[in-house]
């Protein structure tokens, strides 16, 4: 319900907030002149209060020269950022009904459109009170995006989170060690050197992360491209304008970052659309998992020792004659008749699923209660990662044990069809192979080789787990 207004009166207050106090006022009238702007009303005068006088209890100027004006009739609505503006205490909040009620002002209105005077009696005193009570909340809550919002275009720093790596606890000062570090880093990076080397350096000399963590490639990869580090200030994943701090490296050597490291041709892992045995095999000395590790012109998997794949380094194996092997024994297990066997008889036991699921579901639960333990000082970090990594092997057994009672149905339809699917092999693409060789194989471990650098295939080196 939108009435015409001639004469309307917005009223701002600064904040007892201790930093940007203007920006704060601004923001408000910002505010308020849009609300005004919305309803067709026409201002006739902005009153700036401030808190200082309604802490001590003295005149406050502006708010009584607007009272005033309402007084006299000159006013014909009120537009304030938030009623928590207007009144501190009920007592003022009583008298200001008292003065618009007598003036027949109505229109007391916020930009958050839920306050408005219909009537001057107790009953709206109570209702007014409850929504500015109700509305407590959600006002800090818009308070402190607004916040957020103005200390970002002033370029200064959020508190929250951590430290950003680079700079001293009050995030504008250069951390002494670390900003030559950033130095280092990026200039090595624009000369070509990898993440991974990077990164396993900065292990190597004992460096972490502000949090005291290890350093992954996509950790480092999010501190070179900050703009931050180049003296920008970044506000909701944008850069809005330069920051208060001065910068660590170039903004031209940032944007060359940015370039090199962002670039989505680069990222795209190329290699793994080639190794279709991606993610699926498992070191067999280590466990860990193992990745694709080419050697001048010959594709391989490894077990990586590097910053982000944390394995023993120890297993290799060539890639080619390894995917043909798998790929004869998945389309030979195809058309086997254990795994007709397998697919034709129900032996899915309700109880069983049943059982597994409360397994898993308990496991999952066990995993966050030790972390809990943990966080609490209960145990050690030691002791929870060997509690851990038991809890996670019986939940990954499990899982596995729980998708092969309820999905067999995924291989369905290559069931039986080994021999075809042998023939036209080669003209299928990778993640037609993939999907196929997935519908029945789970993982391969892959186990150190006896005769090094051999490039044919050692049948004893491989052990499949199978789906079905
Ligand atoms: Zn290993």
């Amino acid at each position: 319900m939108t009435k015409t207004r001639n004469a309307v009166a917005i009223y701002a207050r600064i904040s007892q907030d201790r930093t940007g106090e203007e920006l704060g006022v601004k923001r408000q009238l910002q505010d308020c002149r849009a609300e005004a702007e919305k309803r067709s009303w026409t201002v006739a005068q902005e009153y700036v209060g401030d808190d200082i006088s309604a802490y001590s209890g003295k005149k406050r100027p502006e708010y009584e020269r607007m009272l005033r004006d309402i007084a006299e009739g000159r006013r014909d609505g009120v537009i304030v950022w938030h009623m928590d503006r207007l009144h501190r205490q009920p007592k003022e909040l009583e008298g200001f009904v008292e003065v618009c009620t007598r003036a027949g002002v109505r229109d007391v209105v916020t930009p958050s459109g839920d306050l408005e005077f219909a009537n001057g009696d107790g009953l709206l005193m109570a209702r007014l009170l409850a929504a500015v009570a109700a509305n407590e909340s959600d006002s800090k809550r818009r308070r402190g995006k607004r916040k957020a919002q103005e200390i970002a275009e002033s370029g200064k720093p959020m508190m929250g989170g951590p430290r950003p790596f680079g700079f001293q606890d009050d995030r504008v000062s250069h951390h002494p060690a670390e900003a030559p570090v950033i130095r280092q880093l990026a200039r090595r990076a624009l000369a070509g050197e990898t993440l991974t080397s990077l990164a396993t350096w900065l292990q190597d000399e004992g460096i972490t992360t502000t949090q005291g963590k290890e350093w992954r490639t996509n950790t480092l990869r999010t501190v070179l491209t900050n703009p931050r580090m180049w003296g920008m200030r970044v506000h909701q994943k944008q850069v809005i304008g330069k920051a208060v701090w001065e910068p660590i490296i170039t903004e031209d050597e940032g944007e060359r970052l940015r370039r090199k490291l962002l670039d989505p041709a680069r990222r795209t892992n190329r290699s793994a659309r080639r190794y279709a045995l991606s993610g699926m095999l498992e070191c067999g000395k280590c466990g860990n998992r193992m990745h694709s590790h080419p050697r001048g012109q010959y594709r391989r998997y490894g077990c990586l020792k590097g910053p982000d794949s944390r394995g023993c380094g120890g297993v290799f194996i060539y890639a080619e004659k390894l995917e043909e092997f798998i790929a004869e024994a998945v389309l030979y297990r195809l058309d086997s008749p254990e795994l007709h066997r397998t697919l034709t008889e129900d032996t899915t036991a309700p109880d069983e699923v049943r059982a597994l699921e409360e397994a898993i579901e308990a496991d999952a639960a066990k995993l966050d209660e030790l972390a809990e333990m943990w966080a609490d000082g209960d145990i050690t970090r030691a002791q929870m990662k060997t509690m851990q990594s038991r809890v996670e092997a019986r939940l990954e057994d499990n899982r596995r044990a729980f998708s092969r009672l309820t999905h067999p149905a995924d291989a369905a339809e290559y069931i039986g069809q080994g021999q075809e699917l042998r023939q036209k092999w080669h003209t299928l693409n990778l993640s037609q192979q993939v999907a196929i060789i997935k519908a029945v194989l789970h993982k391969v471990a892959i186990l150190p080789a006896t005769t090094p650098g051999r490039h044919g295939i050692d049948p004893n080196r491989v052990v499949p787990e199978w789906r079905l």
